[in-house]
């Protein structure tokens, strides 16, 4: 909606108007960008939408990979919504991803796969499904949790050296440079 007002004796209109910032919900006349149909504030609410899309993004990814592994670890045509809502209960509760879990179901492996031909005998409903995520919760998410935090660690330590490297390399680039300039300073002591 436009608005007149008056600018030195002259009418003015203003294209301006007020619109909700779908990110942090203010409405006001600031500048946005139109995204997937919403507005959203230049700056930090687009960089925070669109971290936040990524971040969905990758989940979808991963909570596909996990259904799937499933489906085929049971030869099960899908995963009933008990054993979905059961999954989404354990990422939410301990805070982890649902690639953790897909990590968990692969260390667990040969033991689910025992499981579920000797004790199950291949049968893959609900309720088979159910106590099959029992074994793995039990034999897999540990150590799945335990190698994820080595990792991280491992790739802190990498980025340490890293900076450790750059700033090494930093001093001898300028004393090179020193050198080049030919810079009689250190023969002056
Ligand atoms: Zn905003």
């Amino acid at each position: 909606m436009a608005r007149k007002h008056s600018f030195h004796g002259m009418e003015v209109n203003s294209i301006a108007r007020s619109t909700k910032c779908f990110q942090c919900q203010i409405q006001d006349t600031e500048e946005k960008i139109v995204e997937d149909n919403k507005r959203i504030h230049t700056g930090d609410c687009y960089e925070k939408y669109k971290e936040q899309k990524q971040r969905k993004v990758i989940e979808n990814q991963e909570w596909s990979d996990l259904y799937e592994h499933i489906k085929q670890l049971h030869n099960a045509l899908d995963v009933p919504p008990r054993n979905i809502k059961r999954l989404r209960g354990i990422k939410l509760s301990k805070n982890i991803s649902y690639k953790l879990i897909l990590d968990a179901y692969k260390i667990a492996d040969d033991k689910l796969r025992w499981f579920i031909r000797d004790v199950l005998q291949d049968s893959n409903d609900a309720e088979a499904i159910n106590k099959a995520m029992t074994v793995m919760l039990n034999s897999g998410l540990n150590e799945a949790y335990k190698q994820e935090k080595l990792k991280e660690q491992k790739q802190k330590s990498l980025e340490a050296k890293r900076d450790e490297f750059f700033i090494v390399e930093d001093k001898e680039t300028k004393f090179i440079k020193k050198k080049d300039e030919n810079d009689i300073s250190d023969f002056l002591d």
